[in-house]
């Protein structure tokens, strides 16, 4: 059967061509034939010239989302062969026998809405030191019609380029709404344990892939934890939005004098003891469940003053519209940190909304700075770790910042 075609408007194909994967609805002049939800089409411009192939959805406002930028079929050789080269650039950088990582990262990996996370380490509780008790498990995500549909070839793609003991899929995320999805949670293949014990930086943490926020762990803030804990020898820290604990304990383990960690999930605080006492450090962490805008309110009132402040809201900006009010959300947390801080006192300040574009964060800390009376020093301005890669024509794969500051 010869495939649907999407022609699109006068001047739309500046963007696509530029890097960007994402045809919109209102882009779309005509559409050729009947493709069916998820059917593969063809992206063509005014000239008829194609710009490559793409999954189809006529349910969301993304109508097509290219996966090739030559004419061809998504089948599981595709989906091998755009593995294989997402896990080639990740070998350059990391171990992959022996660190948990981001295998596939959608879009910037030619893998449109398809989040693949591994996690490599041993089953908990698992003491009969056979060894056999260590392996990889993946954590799966299909955030596209396109990926979803196409779940059995992905499954045997994963099963040929990086064979696992087990998928999990944490199909939950609130995206999947606008493709016309279900929420899903399971196990694709294999078994998955309660939890496994990955190490990060030294450190020990448990990963509970079906019920943990998200895959299961922040992979993407591995670099920034072991940046942050550069500034934490001797210093009183506080992480604010600490989940499982990534920041705090690395700081802790770097030789802080203390570490508050506070999160307003229960779970979330349950996951940051155990991981304390996992290694060792629950005589330095106080983890405690808070909303961390009150908490701060309440340090400042009595007069608390920390050394090194960790903050890593969830992404107070979901779409363009919310990025006014994000603003005003990020500053007031960075405001009431700032205060916080003794005299050259460090502030890691995230935002994890790729809306919220660098320059709009870098302006927002300013203000924060002007306004708590303080100036700043930046030390640096980090972003992701490199097992999320950045394309250029495609924004929204730079979406981490990071920014070390010292207040002066
Ligand atoms: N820093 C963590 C990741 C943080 S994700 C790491 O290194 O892994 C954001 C966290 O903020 C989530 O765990 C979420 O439960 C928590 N959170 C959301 N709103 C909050 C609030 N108002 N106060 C405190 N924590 C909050």
């Amino acid at each position: 059967m010869e495939r649907a075609r999407l022609v699109l408007k006068p001047r739309e194909e500046a963007r696509i061509r530029a890097g960007h994967p994402w045809v919109y609805d209102n882009e779309i002049a005509t559409v050729e034939g009947h493709p069916e939800p998820g059917a593969e089409v063809e992206i063509l411009d005014t000239r008829r010239r194609s710009l490559g192939s793409a999954f189809f959805n006529p349910k969301s406002k993304i109508r097509a989302r290219i996966y090739s930028r030559i004419p061809r079929i998504a089948d599981e050789g595709f989906f091998v062969e755009a593995l294989e080269r997402a896990i080639a650039w990740r070998r350059r950088f990391f171990d992959l026998e022996r660190q948990s990582i981001r295998l596939a990262f959608g879009e910037a990996d030619g893998l449109p809405g398809l989040i693949v996370d591994s996690f490599t380490g041993e089953v908990e509780g698992n003491v009969e030191a056979s060894g056999s008790s260590r392996g990889r498990w993946l954590s799966a995500q299909f955030l596209s019609l396109g990926v979803d549909a196409r779940k059995a070839e992905i499954l045997k793609a994963l099963a040929k380029s990086f064979p696992s003991e087990g998928i999990a899929e944490r199909s939950d995320a609130p995206v999947r709404s606008l493709e016309g999805l279900l929420p899903a949670i399971g196990t694709l293949a294999g078994e998955i344990p309660p939890r496994v014990i990955i190490e990060e930086n030294g450190l020990r943490f448990g990963v509970d892939m079906l019920g943990g926020q998200k895959t299961g762990w922040y992979l993407d803030q591995r670099s920034n934890r072991a940046a942050a804990a550069r500034y934490a020898k001797g210093r009183r820290v506080l992480d604010a939005f600490c989940n499982a604990g990534g920041f705090g304990l690395a700081c802790a383990a770097a030789g802080a004098s203390r570490v508050l960690a506070v999160d307003s999930s229960a779970e979330a605080v349950l996951s940051a003891s155990a991981n304390a006492k996992r290694n060792g450090l629950e005589r330095l962490v106080e983890v405690r469940e808070a909303n961390a805008f009150d908490l701060l309110h309440a340090l400042e009132r009595s007069r608390e003053k920390f050394d090194l402040i960790i903050l890593d809201p969830p992404a107070f900006a979901k779409n363009r519209a919310s990025v006014d009010g994000a603003r005003r959300g990020y500053k007031e947390l960075n405001l009431r940190a700032l205060k916080l801080l003794g005299e050259g006192g460090v502030l890691v300040t995230c935002s994890c909304s790729h809306w919220f574009v660098p320059e709009i964060f870098a302006r927002m800390l300013e203000e924060a700075a002007e306004d708590s009376g303080r100036r700043i020093r930046i030390i640096e301005e980090r972003t992701q770790d490199l097992d999320h890669p950045i394309v250029s024509g495609y924004g929204e794969s730079r979406y981490l910042k990071c920014t070390i500051v010292e207040a002066l």
